[in-house]
């Protein structure tokens, strides 16, 4: 047996991890770097090891936000174009992961909602499902396949489209706090929340589209910090780490 093998028993049947762009890169520099994808896959291969099904749901930021470039030149980049490329920027890193996680001997699926067949799957409902009830772990690129939001968005879409249990959104910090804690020492951390109060103080947990369809569909939202090692993992086991932003309480162990 496998000395590394995780022990914990999930809380959860069902998740859909929400990765930004900086997941992919070194701290305040852009790009891939090699290590820290290895990084975050060993972390999912270990809640996929607990027979958690995880989907991925993968950012763009550290290789082109739309936002940002339209702030430097809409003159002669498009709007909606800026945002494909932003899009397209979520593959180049989905690409990365599902070789990680396939090097670590996990099963993978890349699936786009903006059809590239000779690299991904396009994103289907149905087969996604499948995937998950194999013990694939889906890496879901191109956020919804439309311009004009981001990928926060697309994981609160497919979270309640895939029916999981819990949205989690990874994070540098520690959850969600009252002010900004790389900047305000005062800052406190909040053990849980509802989404009304995420909205009226608009704290910073996912974008406000996201959070308003959350709520509307009654998904819970974690918030973590994913560059602890073994965090995913301990959150997945119902630890009561980060931030919980939910109507019901937060499940505990082996539920
Ligand atoms: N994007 C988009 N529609 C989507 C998802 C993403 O237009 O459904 C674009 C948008 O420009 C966004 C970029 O792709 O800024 C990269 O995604 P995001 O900013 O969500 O990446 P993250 O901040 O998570 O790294």
């Amino acid at each position: 047996m496998d000395p590394n093998a995780p022990t914990g028993k999930a809380a959860f049947r069902r998740i859909l991890l929400k990765l930004s762009g900086e997941s992919f890169c070194r701290p305040g520099e852009g790009g891939i770097s090699v290590e820290e994808v290895s990084r975050i896959a060993r972390q999912i291969s270990r809640i996929a090891a607990l027979g958690v099904e995880v989907g991925v749901v993968v950012g763009g930021g550290n290789i082109l936000r739309g936002a940002q470039l339209i702030s430097r030149g809409a003159d002669v980049i498009k709007e909606a174009t800026a945002h494909y490329m932003g899009m397209t920027a979520t593959v180049i890193n989905g690409l990365a992961l599902q070789d990680a996680l396939e090097s670590m001997g996990c099963e993978t699926r890349l699936m786009t909602t903006i059809h590239m067949n000779e690299i991904a799957e396009p994103f289907i409902r149905r087969r996604a499902l499948s995937h998950l009830s194999k013990g694939r772990i889906i890496v879901l690129s191109t956020g919804t396949g439309s311009p004009f939001v981001t990928t926060d968005t697309a994981a609160a879409l497919r979270g309640k489209e895939l029916g999981v249990d819990v949205l989690m959104k990874a994070t540098r910090v520690d959850g969600v706090y009252s002010a900004d804690p790389e900047k305000n020492p005062h800052a406190v951390l909040y053990e849980s929340l509802n989404y009304d109060q995420v909205l009226r103080d608009e704290l910073k947990v996912m974008d406000m589209t996201a959070i308003g369809m959350c709520m509307e569909n009654r998904l819970p939202i974690l918030v973590f910090n994913f560059k602890k090692e073994g965090n995913i993992e301990r959150v997945v086991c119902g630890e009561p780490i980060g931030t919980w932003v939910g109507s019901a309480t937060r499940p505990r162990a082996g539920l």
